[in-house]
């Protein structure tokens, strides 16, 4: 077992990265305040890992209630969070019940959410389940649900007091899960670290494979940068927009082509590309390099071009996206394959040019 230290101005906490973590439960005690947890599941993780989870922690003297949740990003609103209010209620919750999310990033997400608001703040542990949510979205404390009109608009900033990776779980996620969760990996490595990316380009087979030494690498390496950029920006006002590489573009094609068509890790994917097309068009990188880019992303079992829409499309779904200022769209390009840096606004004929050789 790997562990990394998130260090933050208010708070602390590590982010254990191994094997057989998931009944490890002495590394959890040291984070409950009291013997108290409500466990955040869903309908498809809860058959395979609850069960294992809740009577390691009730061997110990934890006392647990469950809340199973249905699946799916469609859930992630305000209908179903009040479900985890219900539960944590009805169960006689105390403010310092741990909240643990047992999911990938939609349970994670909407649990660290709930226990923001339980009682004005409850304390939570994340356990991810999917590779995206261990190397993204459990790491960093953003939490949200969506609203019917747009993707994580109701959250908070509400940081875990651990989390825990264990590889194990990842053999049972459906191979298109694993390929959208690489495409946050291959993110790390264009946005920060040209070693990690040319790592990648040799270890992508082992990833597919699930190799969990394979594995266990890059989710460390993913979560070290991740740590060191939240670590130095919690709140998103500079360095972690860098996070955002292939995001703007990707959101256009999540909602453009209706949320759920596309995987946010494929739709990301695709946005990488358009990101490296567009910094080559800058001068920034060489057109070798685009292509380089397109094949690991294609070795990793994810789309390289995204859907045509018309280039009014795109700017108006860009436009909506949270990460515009001032009107401005802030594209994150490639100065070179292993350092991103931020472009306000991008000429149109510029964009029309990138969108028509890349859809
Ligand atoms: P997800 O939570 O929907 O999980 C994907 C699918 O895999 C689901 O059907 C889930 O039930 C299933 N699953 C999960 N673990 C499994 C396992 N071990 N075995 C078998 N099946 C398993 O999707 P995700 O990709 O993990 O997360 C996407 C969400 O994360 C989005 O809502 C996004 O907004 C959010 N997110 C948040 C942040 C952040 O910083 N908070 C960052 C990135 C993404
Ligand atoms: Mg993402």
């Amino acid at each position: 077992m790997i562990t990394l230290d998130l260090i933050l101005p208010d708070t602390r906490y590590p982010i254990h990265i191994g094997h057989g973590l998931l009944e490890q439960v002495d590394l959890l005690l040291p984070h409950l305040p009291v013997p108290k947890a409500a466990i955040v599941s869903n309908e498809t993780v809860a058959p395979l890992y609850l069960a294992r989870l809740r009577q390691a922690l009730e061997a110990r003297g934890v006392a647990c209630l469950s809340v199973v949740l249905p699946d799916g990003e469609a859930h992630k609103d305000w209908q179903t969070l009040n479900r985890i209010f219900d539960a944590l209620l009805s169960g006689n919750a105390e403010r310092k019940t741990t909240l643990i999310a047992l999911g990938g990033g939609v349970i994670g997400d909407m649990t660290g959410f709930a226990a923001a608001c339980y009682q004005r703040g409850a304390p939570f542990i994340q356990i991810p389940t999917t590779l995206l949510a261990q190397v993204d979205s459990s790491v960093g404390g953003k939490t949200a649900i969506n609203h019917p009109l747009g993707k994580n608009m109701i959250g908070a900033f509400y940081q875990p007091r651990a989390v825990i990776a264990d590889m194990d779980l990842l053999a049972t996620l459906p191979e298109r899960e694993l390929s959208a969760g690489l495409a946050e990996v291959i993110k790390y490595g264009l946005l920060g670290d040209a070693d990690f990316l040319a790592w990648l380009e040799a270890n992508m087979p082992a990833l597919r494979a699930r190799d969990s030494t394979a594995l266990q690498y890059a989710v460390k390496r993913s979560c070290e940068m991740k740590a060191v950029i939240v670590a130095e920006d919690e709140k998103e006002n500079g360095v972690r927009a860098l996070l955002n590489l292939g995001h703007t573009f990707g959101h256009a094609i999540e909602a453009g082509m209706g949320y759920g068509a596309w995987l946010h890790g494929e739709a990301v994917a695709a946005g990488m590309v358009l990101a490296a097309a567009a910094s080559a068009e800058l001068g920034w990188i060489k057109q070798e390099e685009v292509e380089r880019v397109r094949r690991l992303i294609a070795a990793a079992g994810l789309p390289t071009r995204a859907p045509q829409m018309p280039v009014e499309q795109w700017l108006s779904l860009m436009a909506h996206d949270k990460k515009v200022e001032a009107g401005t769209i802030r594209f994150v390009l490639l100065r070179r394959l292993g350092q991103a840096a931020i472009q306000p606004g991008l000429d149109i004929t510029l964009l029309e040019r990138i969108l028509r050789a890349n859809s």
